[in-house]
């Protein structure tokens, strides 16, 4: 099927292509990166965080030596701790298997840890040429208005036909620069709330500006209510004024970061009881509970949390890695040395104000 935008398209990125810090290269291990970080993150954000990776990691072969522990204080605060395991362990495949060499196609890419067929399509297209086609957010929101397709874009029967229209309407040369001006036109044009049709180089292909339904597509099952969660960390200190922290394993959310250690409130436990048993479970020792030292609220993807920092005491028992990778005892001005997820992070600076305060 020939591509009925394609010239407008192209013709319009020619003229607009964003200026990006990753673009313009065709370098596998860049257009990698940038795009494994930009997965479910805006482009400024990323901005600061590729340049300083890079210059941490210039090549494939730098990232997989490096040990996981720096990997992931360079992306501390990036989020989606999972991106950065998978990139560091897709790094040694890369270097293990393929002799530092990215594999050209998007088959052979999707066979990497962390690289779905977005990031493989992407990779292959910009780095290598391929004529692979990508599907994100931002070009299902595209195309379901280019079709002005009526079916919901949640179902997987929807993505199936959505990745077939990408494919039909791959164009024969430069797959990369059209993948990337799809993903800009999405980005800059063809705004989730607002799109900005009278500027849109390709509005005369478009079923729903035709039909004025542009803002009633793509059509999307509304989410059920995102669960809440309450979360307890204990601030556990020794007498030699020593924070007790732990690290997470290395599998499931926030894995590898550091902790204030403590975890979910069970049905009918008050916090104080929830604290002391994952201490126990975690970490085999028993602390004296004081006061709620600080509340933090924070969004996952799929479902909230309150973290109940409390401030403890350290009672008995020797520190043992039972439900965690690891811990340590450190003092307050080392914790930057560790990596923490957000919430925890939060609890750091509430510290430090208040210690600026005394001071
Ligand atoms: Fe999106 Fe409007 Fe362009 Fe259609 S005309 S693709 S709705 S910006």
């Amino acid at each position: 099927m020939t591509n009925p935008f394609a010239p407008e398209l192209l013709a319009w990125y020619e003229q607009v292509a964003a200026e990006l810090p990753w673009r313009g290269s065709d370098d596998a291990y860049r257009v990698w990166l940038s795009e494994i970080m930009l997965q479910q993150t805006q482009v400024e954000t990323v901005k600061p965080y590729y340049a300083r990776f890079l210059a941490a990691y210039p090549t494939v072969e730098a990232l997989a030596a490096a040990p996981l522990d720096d990997v992931l204080k360079q992306w501390e605060g990036l989020g989606y701790y999972s991106r950065a395991r998978y990139l560091h362990r897709a790094a040694q495949v890369v270097v293990s298997d393929y002799g530092g060499r990215f594999p050209a196609t998007a088959d052979e890419l999707q066979k990497l840890p962390g690289i779905g067929r977005y990031t493989a399509g992407a990779v292959a297209s910009i780095a290598f040429g391929a004529r692979a086609p990508v599907l994100d957010g931002n070009v299902i929101r595209v195309f379901s208005r280019l079709l002005d397709l009526p079916d919901d874009v949640t179902l997987p029967a929807t993505r199936t036909k959505l990745w077939q229209t990408a494919e039909d309407w791959l164009p024969e040369t430069r797959v990369g620069d059209y993948n990337q001006s799809l993903m800009d036109l999405g980005r800059l044009i063809c705004k989730p709330r607002a799109p900005l049709c009278g500027g849109c180089p390709v509005r005369a292909h478009c079923l729903a500006f035709q039909r004025g339904t542009q803002h009633q597509r793509p059509v999307k099952t509304p989410r059920a209510e995102t669960p809440h969660y309450d979360v307890t960390a204990g601030l556990i200190w020794n007498e030699r004024g020593q924070l007790l922290i732990a690290q997470r394993p290395l599998d499931g959310l926030l894995g590898g970061l550091w902790e204030f250690p403590g975890g979910k409130q069970e049905p009918g436990e008050t916090r104080t009881e929830c604290l002391k048993r994952e201490l126990r479970e975690e970490l085999a020792i028993e602390v004296s509970v004081g006061d709620l030292y600080a509340r933090v609220r924070h969004a996952f993807t799929h479902f909230k949390i309150t973290l109940h920092a409390y401030t403890c005491r350290y009672v008995s028992g020797e520190p043992q890695a039972l439900g965690v990778r690891a811990w340590a005892w450190v003092m307050p001005d080392a914790l930057d040395a560790y990596s923490f997820g957000k919430a925890d992070r939060q609890v750091i600076a509430e510290m430090r104000a208040r210690r600026a305060m005394l001071l």
